[in-house]
């Protein structure tokens, strides 16, 4: 009986986002997610199974056949087609694009696959063996393969390096015979010192294993596991994937990319050995299919890795965690533009598992959906871990108003507070972190005499003196430049400099305590491969007793010799303007507190602000999340913000100005036409206009947006659709792109 197969052809184009049959040849087994080769027009294409049939209502005659099967196994578990086919409809995109992510992005176009090394064994023993051995008397290297061969099978590459050319002289003499076999690059070295033991449970972590582990038996459940930092939620998920395994399925736990350090992997991997995969960006493509290869073919059971590993392919999952759920890097900024989380509670209901959203300081969406009076299909259970492990304290917190620092004359960007309790940690032996959150040395330079301001010539930016290099930098294009000695506006001399920004922390620290070593973390320091780590690593030696940083430092980082934590300007992160500027501040701060007095010594904290009765400032010191969280959701109801409302806008960039503005004005006047057509629509739509984007040039392209703010109702998911449709419409000399509640609107 002739099959047919139905394809989705690996193009991700909205004209052929739809199921092509094609005939199953003679001979040919093939089963829905298997990955295809099919003649497609004139050329060829990869294609994904989607279903299998026995009849077709086409004429048989215009069927064309598959030409190839491109792996023996499905690529994609019947699950994760049904994920696709859900993401298709949540996020806008066509099924391939959905697909795609199923599978190592370098399987497609076969530009990896399996490593296989030639393994050569013995086709003769005994006598026969003897006689060879004689034939070949004149011939040592040879006999030495022989007797190596002897012992058992060997890799050819090894024959080859004791005697070069003598395997395959062997094998043509009938001898010996060479076979692929696979091997597995393994991105870790073995373990040293075996598996690590578990810790004690501290009494809030027991109940949280066994209210989430009771879900995990029963059918599934949703938390939120609020802990605040150094409570040890780590260890919680542990026991939770313990438990899973135990009861024979798997777990998925995605982790922030920065946090994915060597250190965090081979902590890991001691716990749960060859279980274990891990997936992140530094593996090598053939690293990376392999890891996958272990976790399709049940090998690995636990995988831990960022964003993209919420698409591993396991198939019964007991548990997905999503630890520091409150980053934005969970929102997937490209096509298809999805929200891990929801993936994660997707996949975790399929699986009847338990779902586990674990922050100190989580976002105000989540925490919400934690509240009394959420419907139950989106409620999730609050589980709170409020003191650290083994009864550390909490940070002791100190505002200093850097206004007072001026009044009495210090002009430093060091508070005396902040100085003497550098002087006392240095002496104690102790290390600090100091914490600023922006790179370079002065953010802006300008004119006394007449203000002006050196800006970047491509984008609508002030530039950044960066010392290193003696530099302006735009941190926008990458754009340098030589400072001006004169003012290219009004000749005068007198250019300074403005704002602080990491560079300047680490030299007045140099100049202030020249005794102690600094290091300095930040986009700047850590563009190499691995640079990252060996400075963390470095710090954690103690090779250094002070680390300057931006936010890298203030994520998940645990150094337990850090007793001071200086946060040098408090307020920077507060006036962006962005409606979740607050949120951020608060969390950056609560994060980077975080990381003073992990172990047995106490930690302090000196928060330098200009703004010190801030809400967000007033609270992070406190850090108290719940008084936080009351407050920020009363100024986002009032000021109608996300998640009482979504963000949403059309960005149209050109290289000329005239053609954004006019490419944006077209689109606000189809989506007034829209808007008139559904009234229902129109009502919950708060504010819809097209204006210039607040950053108006960037890469020396012109920037217009058609913005709009709508009621978080149902309709919202329906106008975004029609979004989708206007973002396809095609403008001479102008792009347009669609950015739903998008991590940044500049
Ligand atoms: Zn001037
Ligand atoms: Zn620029």
């Amino acid at each position: 009986m002739t099959e047919y197969a139905e394809v989705i052809v690996d193009l991700s184009s909205e004209q052929v986002d739809r199921l092509f049959t094609y005939r199953v040849p003679e001979g040919m087994r093939l089963t829905p997610g298997q990955r295809v080769e099919v003649p497609f027009r004139t050329k060829s294409l990869e294609g994904f199974v989607i279903d299998i049939r026995d009849k077709t209502e086409l004429d048989e005659k215009v069927i064309r056949p598959v030409l190839r099967v491109l792996e023996d196994y499905p690529a994609v578990l019947p699950e994760l087609i049904e994920l696709a086919q859900w993401m298709k409809k949540r996020y806008h995109c066509n099924l391939v694009d959905g697909l795609r992510q199923m599978i190592p992005a370098q399987m497609r176009g076969g530009r990896v696959r399996e490593k296989t090394v030639d393994m050569a064994a013995l086709l003769v023993k005994g006598e026969a063996l003897e006689a060879a051995m004689a034939a070949n008397a004149r011939a040592p290297k040879r006999q030495e393969v022989l007797r190596l061969l002897a012992e058992g099978p060997k890799p050819v590459p090894f024959l080859n390096s004791v005697a070069p050319g003598a395997a395959k002289k062997l094998a043509e003499m009938g001898l010996i015979g060479i076979t692929e076999s696979g091997v597995r690059r393994t991105p870790y070295a073995a373990l040293e010192g075996g598996l690590a033991p578990d810790p004690e449970l501290m009494p809030a972590q027991k109940a949280a294993v066994e209210r989430i582990g009771a879900a995990l038996e029963n059918g599934g459940g949703r938390f939120l596991l609020h802990g605040v930092t150094g409570s040890g939620k780590t260890e919680v998920y542990i026991r939770v994937i313990r438990q899973a395994l135990a009861s024979g399925r798997g777990a998925i736990i995605l982790v922030p990319e920065i946090s994915l350090t060597p250190q965090m992997v081979d902590w890991f991997r001691r716990r749960f050995g060859g279980d274990a995969a891990v997936l992140h960006s530094r593996l090598s493509a053939g690293e990376r299919f392999d890891e996958w290869r272990r976790i399709r073919s049940g090998e690995a059971k636990v995988v831990i890795g960022a964003r993209s590993a919420v698409f591993a392919p396991l198939e019964r999952i007991g548990v997905v965690i999503v630890d520091e759920e409150h980053e934005s890097s969970y929102i997937s900024d490209k096509r298809p533009r999805y929200d891990a989380r929801e993936v994660a509670r997707w996949r975790a209901d399929r699986h009847g598992a338990a779902l586990i959203l674990g922050s100190a300081t989580p976002s105000i969406a989540t925490y919400m959906r934690a509240m009394p009076g959420v419907k139950p299909v989106n409620r999730l259970e609050l589980i709170e871990m409020n003191e650290r492990v083994k009864g550390r304290a909490l940070p002791e917190v100190q505002v200093v108003d850097m206004r007072d620092e001026l009044v009495r004359g210090n002009k430093s960007i060091f508070s005396a507070a902040l100085m003497s309790a550098m002087q006392e940690t240095l002496d104690a032996g102790r290390q600090a972190i100091l914490f600023i959150n922006r790179r370079g040395y002065s953010t802006f330079v300008s004119c006394r005499a007449c203000g002006y301001v050196e800006r970047c010539n491509q984008c609508d930016v002030s530039m950044t003196y960066h010392q290193a290099d003696g530099m302006l930098h735009c941190h926008y294009c990458g754009d340098m430049r030589l400072p001006p000695k004169l003012c290219p506006q009004c000749g005068s001399r007198f250019i300074k400099y403005f704002g602080t920004g990491t560079q300047k922390v680490e030299e007045e620290v140099r100049s202030l305590f020249p005794q102690a070593k600094t290091l300095r973390m930040d986009v700047d320091t850590t563009g190499a491969k691995d640079a990252h780590e060996t400075i963390l690593s470095a710090f954690r030696r103690g090779e250094a007793q002070v680390l300057v940083g931006t936010q890298m430092i203030a994520k998940g980082l645990d150094f337990p010799n850090v007793t001071l934590v200086g946060v040098v300007a408090a307020d920077l992160s507060l006036h962006v303007p962005d409606y979740r500027s607050v949120e951020r501040t608060f969390q950056l701060i609560t994060q980077v507190a975080g990381r003073a007095g992990r172990a047995e010594y106490p930690g302090k904290v000196i928060l330098q602000t200009y703004d010190p009765e801030h809400y967000g400032i007033e609270l992070a010191a406190k850090q108290d999340y719940r008084a936080f969280y009351f407050k920020e959701v009363t100024m986002r109801r009032r000021g109608l913000y996300p998640p009482f409302t979504v963000l949403a806008r059309l960005l149209v960039s050109s290289k000329s100005e005239e053609t954004a503005r006019a490419a944006a004005l077209d689109l606000e006047a189809r989506f007034n036409e829209l808007l008139d057509s559904r009234p229902d629509w129109r009502r919950d739509v708060v504010q819809m206009r097209a204006l210039e984007a607040p950053l108006k040039t960037l890469r020396g392209e012109a920037r217009w947006q058609v913005f709009i703010k709508m009621y978080a109702r149902p309709s919202a998911d329906e106008v975004i659709s029609q979004m989708e449709a206007l973002e396809r419409l095609e403008f001479e000399g102008a792009r347009v792109e669609l950015e739903v509640n998008p991590n940044a609107m500049l």
